[in-house]
C-alpha cells in the first residue's frame, strides 16, 4: 500500500532517463531558472526556490519549466488575439478570478471530502518554546479560518509534538522550523507530493520578524497544502522572485492580486493575506461548504467505566468544552473576543452564555438540545467546576 502510494504520486519523475537528461541540457527555460533561483538546503537536500516558497528539486524544477514555458506561450496567444479561450476580438478580460487548483490528468487535487487532515508541531526542531507556542497559536488560527469558508477540517495531533521523529506516523504532515540563509518565509506542499516531502518549514531566520502577516503566511501556506497554487501565475508574471522588475510583468485584469494565494514577493499582493470574495468562492467550488461540526454530547451514564462516582459533578472540561464546536469558538473568538474553549473565558461570561442558549439566540445556526441546555445550567448551578 505505501509503495504503491509511494509510485503513483512519484509516476512524473523519472530519474536517470536519457530524454530527461538531455531536455535539462537543453531547454532554455528550465537553465535559466537553474541559473536565476536560489537554492535552499534542507536535510542535505538541495532545492530550487522559486515563487518565494516552492521548493523543486532537478526533476521538478524540468516539469515546472515546462509549465512555465506553456503557461507564458497560452498567455502571448491570448494578448495577440488568437488564444483559445478568448476568440479575435476580445480584449484580455475574463470571468472572475477564483483559486486556481493544482490539475492533474485534467482534474483538480483535493483532499478527500470529510478528510481530518492532521498535523504535529515538532516541538524538537523550534529554537525557542516561544517560537514553537507562536506557530502552534498561528497554525490554529489559519486552519480554522479556512475551515470558515470551505468543507475542510485540519487538528493538530499534540501529543505528537513532541515525537522523536521527524515524520511521526499518525499524521498526514509535520511543521518543523528551520534554518536557512534565503528569502523563503515558510513553505508548504501541494496534495501531489510524495508521501516524504509533506512537510510544512517555518523559516527562524524570516518568519518571526517578516513584516507580513504571521498567521495570514501559514493561511497561505495552507492554501498549498489544500491544492491552491499561486495566484499570480495567470498573470504572466515571472517565475523568479524579487530578482525581476515590475516592468517585465504583464497586468491582466482577470487575476486578483488581494488573493490569500498570491504570492508574498515582488510587491503585489497585501501583507495580510486574507481571503477575498473570489478566493471563498474558488475554496467552496473544491471542498463545498464549511463543515457543520454535530454536536458532541459526552455519554453521562455509561457502563464503559465513564462514572466514576463524580457523576453528579459537572465539570468544564469534562461537560462543558465539548459542547462548543469550533465554528461557535470562532464566532466568539472573532465578535466577542473571548475562548468558549477556555475554563476562565467560558466562567465569566457564563451568564450571557447560559441566557443566550436558553433563548435559543445561540448558536446562531440554531439552538442547543435540551439537554446541552440543561447540562451548561447545571455546571453554572454547581459552581463552574474547572
Ligand atoms: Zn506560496
Amino acid at each position: 500500500m505505501t509503495m504503491a502510494t509511494y509510485l503513483s504520486e512519484a509516476s512524473m519523475r523519472v530519474h536517470s532517463d536519457d530524454n530527461l537528461l538531455h531536455e535539462k541540457e537543453v531547454d532554455e527555460t528550465y537553465l535559466r531558472l537553474r541559473n536565476e533561483l536560489s537554492s535552499v538546503e534542507i536535510d542535505g537536500v538541495s532545492f530550487f526556490l522559486a515563487e518565494g516558497d516552492l521548493l523543486f528539486d532537478e526533476d521538478e524544477l524540468l516539469f515546472y519549466a515546462r509549465r512555465r514555458r506553456l503557461a507564458s506561450l497560452r498567455f502571448a496567444e491570448r494578448l495577440i488575439g488568437n488564444g483559445p479561450e478568448l476568440g479575435d476580438a476580445q480584449t484580455v478580460t475574463s470571468g472572475p478570478a477564483e483559486l486556481m487548483g493544482v490539475i492533474r490528468n485534467g482534474r483538480p487535487v483535493r483532499w478527500d471530502a470529510g478528510m481530518l487532515l492532521t498535523y504535529c508541531v515538532l516541538r524538537r526542531t523550534f529554537d525557542s518554546d516561544e517560537n514553537y507556542r507562536t506557530v502552534v497559536a498561528a497554525m490554529d488560527e489559519a486552519a480554522r479560518s479556512w475551515e470558515s469558508i470551505c468543507g475542510v477540517s485540519f487538528a493538530h495531533v499534540s501529543r505528537l509534538d513532541d515525537s522523536a521523529d521527524m515524520k511521526p506516523d499518525g499524521v498526514l504532515y509535520p511543521v518543523r522550523e528551520i534554518s536557512v540563509d534565503s528569502t523563503m518565509v515558510a513553505s508548504a506542499f501541494f496534495p501531489t507530493d510524495a508521501v516524504f516531502r509533506r512537510r510544512m518549514l517555518i523559516n527562524r531566520l524570516r518568519y518571526y520578524t517578516t513584516s507580513f502577516d504571521r498567521v495570514g503566511v501559514l493561511r497561505h501556506e495552507l492554501g498549498h497544502v489544500l491544492g491552491f497554487r499561486h495566484e499570480h501565475i495567470r498573470s504572466g508574471a515571472p517565475a523568479a522572485c524579487g530578482d525581476e522588475s515590475e516592468a517585465n510583468t504583464i497586468p491582466l485584469t482577470a487575476y486578483d492580486p488581494q488573493s490569500v494565494m498570491h504570492y508574498y514577493c515582488g510587491g503585489r499582493g497585501t501583507h495580510l493575506f486574507n481571503f477575498t470574495e473570489n478566493d471563498i468562492i474558488g475554496a467552496q467550488k473544491l471542498y463545498g461548504p464549511p463543515l457543520d461540526d454535530t454536536h458532541v454530547i459526552l455519554p453521562e451514564d455509561t457502563e464503559t467505566g465513564w462514572s466514576d462516582g463524580s457523576e453528579d459533578v459537572v465539570g468544564f472540561e469534562s461537560h462543558i468544552k465539548d459542547l462548543f464546536r469550533q465554528r461557535d469558538r470562532g464566532a466568539m473568538r472573532t465578535f466577542r473576543n473571548f475562548d468558549l474553549w477556555k475554563y476562565e473565558d467560558v466562567k465569566e461570561h457564563a451568564l450571557d452564555i447560559l441566557r443566550e442558549v436558553e433563548g435559543g439566540t445561540m448558536p446562531c445556526d440554531g439552538p442547543w438540545p435540551q439537554s446541552s441546555v440543561d447540562q451548561f445550567k447545571k455546571w453554572v448551578d454547581t459552581g463552574m467546576n474547572p
